[in-house]
Order: C-alpha cells, then sequence, then structure tokens
C-alpha cells in the first residue's frame, strides 16, 4: 500500500498549485492499480480548464521574481532536492515498484539517473553563459545573452515515472522559468511523493508545479496563452499531435515517441557477454523501456550457436512481483497493455516467426491476477513481420539471422524509428560502419542499451522523436533560454 502524507483517505490524488495541494475539480478521471496484485491505489481526477487556469496563472506570476533571482539562488533548492531524493531513494523505489510494476532495484536505477539531471542543472551558472566578443566592430562590443522564457510544462510517460520528470524540471527552473508537470495518469503517485519533497525543497511557491489529468488536461495546456513551452514524452501517435498542436500555438516542442530499437550481432563478437547484454536489454522492466532491443540481427555464421545462448538465459529470468527480491521480471503497466503485447505474439505466430521460447503461461504465486507475460522469444524473424516493426513494450525479442554487417545495417535502417541500436563485435570497421551508416540516435557498441548519461542529451530521430533540441544535458538549456543580442559602443570621447 502507497502512504503519502498528501494523499487524503479518498485516495485522490493531488494537484500541487501555488505551495499548496489540491484535488482536481472534474468528474473524469481513473483508478490507480497495482498492476501485480491489482490492488486499488488511488484515484487520480483530471485537472479541469479551470485547474490548468489557476496553475498557469500561479506559474506565470512566480516567474517575474524567481527569473530576476541571483542564478546561485535559483539552485540552491536544487542541491537541498538532490539530497532528499538520495535519502528518500528506497521509498521512491517502492512506490515506482507498486505502480508501475517494475522491480525495485530496476526503480532504484531510474531514480539515480533522475537524481543525474538534478546534478547537471546545479552547474547552470557556467552551463547558462552567454559569449561575448569584443571590438566586434569600431568601438563596439557585442554579447549574445540567455535569458529564461516564462512558464514551460512537460507531459510524461508511465514508463519511467520517477526519472523522466527529471529530464526537464530541473533545467527549466535552474534557467529561471517556472515549470507544471503532467505525469501518466497511470501512475502518478510517485510524483506526487517527488512533489512532497520538492515542496520542502525551498523553491518560491508557484515555481514547481504539478497537475495531473488526461487527454483534455493536455491541450488545455497546450493552448494555454501564457505557456511558453512543452516537453513531451511518450508514443509516437501522441507525440505527434502534441508537436503539431504545440507547434500551431506558437510554443517551443520538444516530442520524443516511441521506439523500435535493434542489436546486431557480428561473428566476432564476444557471443557469451551479447547473449546476457541482449536479454538485459530486452526483458528489463518486463521490455517496457524506449532503449529496448527487441530484435536482434545476427550474422548466420553464429546463428545458432547465439540462439543458443539467449533461449538459456532468458529461461533463467523470474518473473514475479516488483517489490520480491527474487523478482527479474515484473508485471506490465495494465491489462490492456498484457493483452495487446499477447495479440502481437499471436501475430508473430500467425507471421511464420519460430516462437523459442514462451511466456504466456507464466502465472505468478500469490499474484494470479496480476499483468503477468513470461520472456517469450521469436527465431526465424524476417524484416517485414508485424514483430520487426511495431513496438512491442513488452518481454518479447525476435532474432532474425542475415548473411553480413551490411545487411544487419540494412534492416535498422529500414525502420521507421531511430531511438536507439547496439553493436556486438571484436572488429573496429564494423563499428566504425555502425556509427556512420545508421541513422540513430543511442548508439551503444558493446553496450547493450546505449542509454545516455544526463551530461549529454537523450538522442532520438525520425518517428522516435519530432523536434530539434533533445532532453537532458546542454539541449535542455537551448530549449529552456532565447539568446538576446547586446551591442554596446562607449567612444572614448
Ligand atoms: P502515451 O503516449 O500513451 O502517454 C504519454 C503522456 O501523454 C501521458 O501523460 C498521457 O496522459 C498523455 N496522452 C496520452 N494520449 C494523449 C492524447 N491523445 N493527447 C494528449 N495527451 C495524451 O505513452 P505511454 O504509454 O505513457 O508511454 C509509453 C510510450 O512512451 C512508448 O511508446 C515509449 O517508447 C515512449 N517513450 C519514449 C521515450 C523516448 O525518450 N523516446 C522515453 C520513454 C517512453
Amino acid at each position: 500500500m502507497v502512504q503519502l502524507e498528501t494523499l487524503p483517505d479518498s485516495g485522490e490524488v493531488q494537484n500541487y498549485v501555488g505551495g499548496s495541494w489540491h484535488t482536481p475539480e472534474s468528474d473524469e478521471g481513473r483508478d490507480v492499480i497495482n498492476p501485480a496484485t491489482t490492488e486499488r491505489l488511488a484515484h487520480v481526477s483530471f485537472s479541469s480548464e479551470h485547474d490548468i487556469d489557476r496553475a498557469v496563472e500561479t506559474a506565470t506570476e512566480a516567474f517575474e521574481d524567481w527569473s530576476a533571482r541571483p542564478v546561485e539562488d535559483r539552485i540552491q533548492p536544487l542541491f537541498e532536492l538532490k539530497q532528499l531524493l538520495e535519502e528518500h531513494q528506497n521509498e521512491l523505489a517502492e512506490i515506482v515498484a507498486q505502480e508501475h510494476g517494475k522491480t525495485v532495484d530496476e526503480a532504484a536505477g531510474e531514480i539515480r539517473r533522475g537524481i543525474e539531471n538534478v546534478e547537471v542543472a546545479c552547474g547552470i551558472p557556467t552551463m547558462m553563459q552567454g559569449g561575448t566578443l569584443l571590438n566586434a566592430a569600431p568601438e563596439i562590443d557585442e554579447s549574445a545573452v540567455r535569458k529564461p522564457l516564462g512558464v514551460f510544462t512537460a507531459i510524461t510517460p508511465f514508463n519511467f515515472p520517477a526519472m523522466i520528470p527529471l529530464w526537464f524540471l530541473p533545467y527549466a527552473v535552474a534557467t529561471g522559468n517556472s515549470f507544471i508537470l503532467k505525469p501518466s495518469e497511470q501512475d502518478p503517485l510517485v510524483a506526487q511523493r517527488m512533489f512532497e519533497l520538492i515542496d520542502q525543497a525551498g523553491f518560491p511557491d508557484g515555481v514547481v508545479q504539478l497537475v495531473n489529468g488526461g487527454v483534455d488536461t493536455v491541450n488545455s495546456l497546450l493552448d494555454h496563452d501564457e505557456i511558453v513551452g512543452a516537453s513531451f514524452v511518450g508514443s509516437t501517435p501522441v507525440a505527434k499531435t502534441i508537436y503539431e498542436r504545440a507547434a500551431q500555438n506558437g510554443k517551443r516542442v520538444q516530442a520524443q515517441g516511441g521506439a523500435k530499437n535493434h542489436i546486431i550481432v557480428t561473428e566476432t563478437a564476444d557471443l557469451d557477454f551479447a547473449a546476457e547484454k541482449t536479454v538485459g536489454s530486452a526483458f528489463a522492466c518486463a521490455g517496457e523501456r524506449c532503449l529496448a532491443n527487441d530484435v536482434v540481427v545476427v550474422e548466420d555464421s553464429v546463428y545458432d550457436e547465439f540462439v543458443e545462448k539467449v533461449v538459456d538465459t532468458a529461461k533463467a529470468q523470474t518473473v514475479g512481483y516488483g517489490l520480491e527480491d527474487e523478482t527479474d521480471i515484473g508485471a506490465l503497466i495494465s491489462a490492456e497493455h498484457e493483452q495487446r503485447v499477447r495479440e502481437i505474439i499471436e501475430t508473430g505466430l500467425e507471421e511464420g516467426a519460430d516462437l523459442l521460447l514462451d511466456g504466456r503461461d507464466v502465472t505468478v504465486d500469490g499474484y494470479e491476477d496480476g499483468n503477468f507475460l513470461g520472456p517469450t522469444l521469436f527465431g526465424d524473424v524476417e524484416p517485414e513481420m508485424t514483430i520487426s516493426q511495431e513496438e512491442i513494450f513488452g518481454p518479447v525479442l525476435g532474432l532474425m539471422a542475415v548473411e553480413s554487417v551490411d545487411d544487419a545495417i540494412n534492416v535498422l535502417n529500414r525502420s521507421d524509428f531511430g531511438n536507439a541500436a547496439s553493436l556486438f563485435t571484436g572488429k573496429g570497421a564494423d563499428a566504425r560502419k555502425f556509427r556512420h551508416q545508421t541513422d540513430i540516435g543511442n548508439l551503444g557498441v558493446n553496450a547493450g542499451t546505449a542509454a545516455p548519461m544526463a551530461f549529454f542529451h537523450f538522442g532520438g530521430r525520425k518517428e522516435s522523436f519530432f523536434g530539434d533540441l533533445h532532453a537532458q544535458g546542454e539541449d535542455m538549456i537551448h530549449f529552456y533560454t532565447d539568446k538576446t543580442i547586446y551591442i554596446e559602443r562607449w567612444p572614448d570621447a
């Protein structure tokens, strides 16, 4: 049972606006369910247009004073927040495990990754500097200075409910903006707990706010005149809609979408290492990661040997409740999503892939109604099959044989998505080809999951990303500021 100080007995998830807690007003809403136990954890009512107006108004007022404060003052609450997140890391991880279904270790990892972004944003006094050129023209010095812009929002997905809000929030406020988070309605409790910590961190009221809701709430944010920019992370169809709507309304926007990620295994790779990393990449967080690799393209000279190793490693994975120590693969977010993944497995069978390991019959003692699927492996996968092309977002991995590394790169380049890919090889020339000839945002060589540290941006191309400036790192400074040119002439009269 998740217990939060600010969650009332009614279990109504709260907004945090103007430094205090409020129940969202609209009649629309949904229950928050533990996907392993099916226990109802809370209820989230969606924010109405009026709720959004109030949040934006408060954020707009707060911006005036906050943006004028010395940058050193603006980062003090972030140092405090880093400390608080670290002190409460285990508790936050347990909340994520309960409302999302992933294991506590995976959840602790995502919180660590989130904290990294707070740390990077504490370097804003250096990162936000502009540039000056003396004697740009006779008696003229010229500078470009970075300025914050106003109220920003971020709309985030269910799969990393603690980390993804922190891809944005610390940078938005460190640069002097105010910020409104709209987390996923499927697992909003960890955001509420993080906002309890934000409340203690010492931000002035109105600088950082939380609003809960669904589609209408998002549209109210995107249509609001006083919001200057929006960040989105979620599925591709929604990312496209958000990108278009925000741009039409004249806002800055960055929208990260879904993915279909591949691993290439060449004949010179360390096959044991590659098999271990492949299984980790495909099945961590039950495959519900935008960086999960769910197709492996293998040079045919080592295909059979590699398949055997992957099957053995995958079979050893334990499916269970994320709060229990022995669990490797936790529950999927919802019964609807589990059903969707089951349908994709059926499609794989109908399209002729060879089912090497079937996770559909898994049951977890004590949690028989939970949304569980075991690791599922398909061999003899072809590039045109649905399981090769569509994002699955579940514990399903396909293996495909190709004649050469060139053929493997062709398979990757035929994908509509460009989020991530990994290559396992012992040959530098393969790695070079992989780097030069693919159009993908995050590449890993002999690394299973190409997840960038917070001081780098999070890549993404093609249908995986709409915009130009990405989440995390220096891109965020550019997204959250604009440059003013300042030209000075002081003749020595
Ligand atoms: P989703 O698109 O269903 O929802 C994401 C957010 O958008 C939620 O806050 C939701 O309330 C809101 N939303 C949903 N439908 C909407 C609509 N029609 N109009 C406006 N807002 C809407 O995504 P999800 O299921 O929560 O997350 C999983 C997806 O996110 C996967 O496709 C995954 O690949 C992607 N993802 C991408 C990245 C990345 O960096 N590219 C990272 C994590 C997750």
